[in-house]
């Protein structure tokens, strides 16, 4: 490889020219287009703007669609992905002193959202390839008092549910699928939020499916899990389809209503969300298909039983097979994301400790009055080899129209990767100087 390497030009965080262009903006998302516009401007002209408005038809139109598009029964339409979290949980009995298991490696609303109701997370591992919550784990971690687990769609692959609906069924656990990253995937043919007691999606401006803020959908078969879900968004009260309100409260609720703009918008985004993840499949496959030749690199992978949503691309570094001198895996990724951002590409790491390790577990919160937040933490040191060695790329590929912009994003790193030595060394000399401090250091 020698000939290539001296036809390479110096990589930019060396002073070298950069592969992408500054002026190739970083593609929006979400797109708004003229009709999500005038979706959201039927509303302010409607003048019926929460769930709780006589007459709303944004909100009861987007249920439908969503329960319609999961082959559930039941959606309710709430405030935000988390509170969705939270509502599935408490509908499905989940209460306080409860175990719910969660994977070690998610967006920490998934560990909240049982906290939120006084239950205890317990964190199990993941799998290397997959990033998804480990059956066997799992197994391994129910105790008398486990009551639900929260199987989380990691990135927009769906988590193995055959496995963990076995091990769900044998222990009685609630299933409550958190399918914030995985609007609209199958498993086995049938669409995620179909597949456990209750489904649980994010419509926040960054997911696959967006609003122009926040939002939030729980999906179920089970006509008392949704009338305690629609009860709970309204302040514990029943409002009734016509007549007044009686401003009578039943049961613990909270205000977990969305608005009639934010369901607009969204209904607007699903009637092209088909077209849309169908040109994001294409450009990310072509993305993957340039980067899985490069030595030490892992790239997302699929499943053939399953789809995938791409909603966030993970990548995880070897330094092996990569030819490091060093054998620090997060020295040679932290090295590889300043050479990749110096050529133009937007690489950040969602996520930089596992779960259990963020500050409100490790030290608790004031307002809660908690040293630490309860929690229970078995074997995860999957999930924190995974934070260590792995970067991604986020909503810039969302835009259906970002297969060029990605295609020089696959230029950057195959420059990054012809001059493997050079980055070698200065990953050699970070790993020397100490500089990434170890998330099992933090553990302790
Ligand atoms: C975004 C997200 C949530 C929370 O959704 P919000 O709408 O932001 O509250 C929960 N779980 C996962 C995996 C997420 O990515």
């Amino acid at each position: 490889m020698t000939s290539a390497r001296r036809t390479t030009p110096k990589l930019a965080m060396l002073g070298g020219p950069r592969t992408v262009p500054r002026d190739v903006p970083v593609p929006r998302w979400p797109v708004v287009t003229e009709g999500d516009r005038q979706a959201v401007q039927r509303v302010l002209d409607s003048g019926r703007f929460t769930s709780a408005s006589s007459g709303e038809r944004e909100i009861t139109g987007l249920e439908h669609a969503w329960a319609r598009r999961t082959g559930t029964r039941h959606c309710a339409a709430v405030s935000n992905g988390t509170t969705a979290l939270s509502l599935a949980l408490a509908a499905c009995g989940v209460a306080a002193g409860d175990e719910v298991v969660v994977p070690a490696l998610s967006f920490v609303a998934t560990a909240l959202a049982p906290l939120h109701l006084g239950a205890i997370p317990v964190f199990v591992d993941i799998d290397p390839a997959t990033f998804n919550l480990d059956p066997a784990g799992l197994e391994a971690a129910v105790t008398s008092r486990t009551r639900a687990v929260v199987p989380v769609h990691l990135h927009g692959l769906p988590a193995d549910m055959d496995e963990i609906r076995a091990v769900a069924d044998r222990h009685d656990l609630v299933v409550v699928e958190d399918a914030a990253q995985a609007h609209g995937v199958r498993y086995q043919g049938r669409p995620v939020g179909s597949l456990g007691h209750a489904g649980a999606f994010s419509l926040n401006v960054s997911k696959n499916l967006p609003t122009c803020g926040e939002g939030g959908l729980v999906t179920t078969d089970d006509a008392s899990v949704h009338d305690r879900v629609t009860t709970m968004r309204q302040f514990g009260e029943r409002i009734p389809d016509r007549g007044e309100r009686a401003y009578v409260s039943e049961t613990l609720g909270w205000n977990a209503k969305i608005s009639a703009v934010q369901a607009a918008f969204t209904r607007s985004q699903l009637a092209r969300f088909d077209d849309d993840q169908r040109r994001r499949e294409r450009n990310v496959q072509r993305f993957l298909r340039r980067l899985t030749p490069l030595a030490g690199l892992a790239v997302p992978v699929g499943r053939p039983d399953r789809g995938h949503g791409w909603h966030i691309l993970r990548f995880r570094v070897d330094p092996a097979p990569f030819g490091a001198l060093t054998r620090s895996a997060a020295a040679l990724r932290a090295v590889i994301c300043r050479a990749l951002k110096a050529e133009g590409v937007p690489v950040s790491r969602y996520q930089v400790v596992p779960l259990p390790c963020q500050p409100i577990f490790t030290r608790g919160s004031a307002a809660a009055g908690w040293r630490s937040a309860p929690c229970r933490v078995t074997d995860i040191a999957t999930a924190a080899a995974v934070v260590e060695d792995s970067f991604t790329i986020q909503r810039a590929h969302l835009n259906p129209a970002a297969g060029p912009v990605l295609d020089r994003y696959a230029d950057a790193f195959e420059k990054v990767w012809d001059e493997r030595d050079v980055i070698s060394r200065m990953a050699e000399a970070r790993a020397t100087a100490g500089a990434d401090t170890t998330t099992r250091q933090d553990r302790s």
